[in-house]
């Protein structure tokens, strides 16, 4: 049976090998075992269920919680010649009914089903009557009460091992953490799956966290020079800032669009399609966008605002280059953002062990945004990983901001020490620009009010501008030193100061530059690959053009009739006839019957020889 799939991966999916571990799983399935994925973003998950439900006998049932996207799946199979369809809420009953059909019938290769259905009685007597191949569990962390997508509809899915005990289930997921992989496999029954852990690495990925002084115009700049005309997302914490930084980047020529669970049903809809079907927008957007975004060709993801934690952060970079294309993470990030966090954190509800849990997590991604060294090998380690498994040298991946450009670092002990002795005079009641004022003996009316002018720390730190005094005080919070209350964000001394303080220990911190010019791009590096020559655009446009076209007649998102990398190699190969055409990676058997000649006239056009 292993023969079948390797048939239907080149001739449905035009690709020429399994990816590791995708083969294994696979072959797991085809002899009627359970299997657990836990697999990056990108890493291939779909064809894990996809193949061996075309070579098992019966239907392939794919549970999603993704209900807005399971059209759009069904149609990126339907364009490689699978027998595919949906049964969801939002479909008439007429549809719903007519695929139920179907199914009974044998007409159908894979369903798409969403989870709240499965519960009905009826849904589950027509599943019985039907023949299934298998059940796959996508975004299987939904199940679990202690990640972040929690749906109460998953909890119900551990019916399938009592109903179906002779149907194999595989349950897929990209996060990583230990808590939520036990959750899975309990809640889902799996005690017998075989377990598939994928390494987290996103080599294509390029991490950068830059400072912020103006942070609009740093990410303007860095759209406009590193994305042009490229599809991406900017996350930000607030619904009204999503709405102010779609719009001020819509009137600097880039196409923005809003995303945020305020947003009206329709117009919300609206913006993922056209996310989706366009080459080239910008979805401005909270964290409510993003699950499942099953769009291949997102070249960048930019935060405006701090993630809460690194899974956060690691799930929402990730949806940058699924396609294993070159993409970037980039991050602008300072002083407020990390004392809005972490005010929101202390004032937030929840019991005390929600709450240090809570603080734990935001406490690693601040040791991120503060990292010195190799940032992908931090990443990685946090999900129990290591970059030796990936890279020659164990501490430099090369394709980080601090990798690319090294971090200077200074001896901070002395002013650190001044800063924290100035929380301490001035009652730890005031916030950094108080504490900052002091500290450089600025007479400021509330200096005067409180008398600071007679504190001992009074005029201490006049060598340091307010800018450096800004960047230690954002370490000190940072690094747990100093505690940031939630009322009014006064700052007060965290036990872990006393060492510095009493002067046993030693602070070494970032050195941050404050060169406005080159704050923001000055770690730009060519990657290879991202950019077509100069002498390539002219076809490299007409085969993007002839993608839309196509894609346009029917509907559909110009990466379902093909994915930028097989765009790529059509460049490279500039194939004269169909033959030849046949060999790209991504041309399967019925893409190449009903696009091929169209993309080989396209490259005859623009090179007649
Ligand atoms: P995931 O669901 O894990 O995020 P996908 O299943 O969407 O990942 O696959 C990511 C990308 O990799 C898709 O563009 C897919 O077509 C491609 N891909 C998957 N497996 C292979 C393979 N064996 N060879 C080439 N490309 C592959
Ligand atoms: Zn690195």
């Amino acid at each position: 049976m292993m023969q079948q799939a390797y048939d239907v991966l080149k001739n449905t999916f035009g690709y020429d090998q399994f990816r590791a571990p995708q083969d294994q799983i696979i072959q797991a399935l085809l002899n009627n075992e359970d299997a657990f994925v836990l697999m990056p973003t990108g890493g291939g998950k779909s064809l894990c269920y996809q193949i061996p439900a075309l070579v098992r006998n019966g239907i392939g049932i794919v549970i999603s919680p993704l209900i807005a996207l399971m059209q759009d799946q069904v149609d990126a199979l339907t364009q490689a010649g699978i027998r595919a369809a949906c049964v969801n809420s939002s479909m008439p009953n007429s549809h719903n009914a007519q695929v139920e059909q179907q199914a009974l019938q044998g007409q159908l290769d894979i369903i798409y089903l969403a989870p709240e259905r499965l519960t009905l009685a009826r849904t589950l007597d027509w599943l019985h009557r039907c023949q299934l191949s298998l059940f796959a569990i996508d975004e299987a962390h939904c199940v679990s009460q202690w990640g972040h997508d929690f749906r109460s509809d998953y909890l119900q899915l551990s019916l399938l091992q009592q109903s179906f005990p002779t149907i194999p289930r595989i349950a897929l997921t990209a996060t990583a953490d230990n808590k939520t992989r036990e959750e899975i496999i309990f809640r889902l029954g799996l005690q017998n799956a075989k377990i598939f852990v994928s390494g987290f690495d996103r080599p294509n990925i390029q991490y950068r966290i830059t400072l912020k002084n103006n942070p609009k115009a740093q990410l303007l700049n860095f759209i406009q020079t590193e994305h042009p005309n490229q599809a991406g997302v900017v996350y930000c914490l607030s619904r009204k800032k999503v709405e102010s930084t779609a719009q001020w980047l819509a009137t600097q020529g880039i196409n923005a669009l809003p995303y945020h669970a305020g947003l009206d049903k329709n117009v919300r809809q609206q913006n993922q399609q056209r996310f989706l079907r366009e080459e080239s927008i910008v979805m401005v957007a909270t964290i409510a966008f993003g699950m499942g975004i099953d769009k291949p060709d997102v070249r960048f993801v930019a935060h405006l605002d701090l993630p809460k934690s690194i899974e956060a952060y690691y799930q929402e970079t990730g949806r940058a280059g699924r396609d294993g294309q070159a993409a970037n993470a980039w991050m602008a990030y300072g002083l407020e953002d990390v004392i809005k966090l972490k005010q929101m954190m202390a004032g937030s509800d929840g019991d005390e062990q929600f709450k240090r849990i809570e603080q734990q997590k935001l406490s690693s991604m601040l040791g991120l945004a503060e990292l010195t060294d190799c940032r992908r090998r931090l990443l990685i380690q946090y999900f129990g990983d290591d970059l030796s498994n990936h890279y020659p040298d164990p501490k430099h991946c090369g394709n980080c901001d601090n990798c690319i450009t090294p971090v200077k670092t200074w001896d901070a002990t002395e002013a650190a020490r001044k800063a924290l002795s100035c929380v301490f005079r001035t009652d730890q009641r005031f916030g950094t620009v108080h504490v900052i004022n002091v500290l450089r003996g600025k007479l400021t009316e509330k200096i005067k009010q409180f008398n600071h002018q007679n504190v001992s720390t009074f005029g201490i730190g006049s060598d340091l501008s307010e800018g450096q005094w800004r960047s230690l005080f954002r370490q000190l919070v940072a690094h747990g030193y100093l505690k940031v209350n939630y009322d009014y964000g006064q700052l007060s001394l965290d036990e872990s100061s006393r060492g510095l303080l009493k002067g046993s220990d030693q602070l070494t911190l970032r050195l941050d530059t404050f060169d406005k010019h080159k704050a923001s791009n000055s770690q730009k590096v060519k990657q290879q690959d991202t950019e077509i020559q100069p002498q390539e655009q002219g076809l490299w446009q007409a085969l993007r053009d002839c993608r839309t076209l196509l894609a346009r007649e029917q509907g559909i998102a110009p990466f379902m009739i093909f994915h930028d990398s097989t765009l790529r190699s059509m460049l490279a190969l500039k194939p004269k006839n169909l033959d030849e055409f046949s060999t790209l990676s991504g041309v399967g058997q019925m893409k190449l019957e009903r696009y091929g000649s169209a993309f080989v006239k396209a490259v005859q056009d623009f090179n007649p020889s």
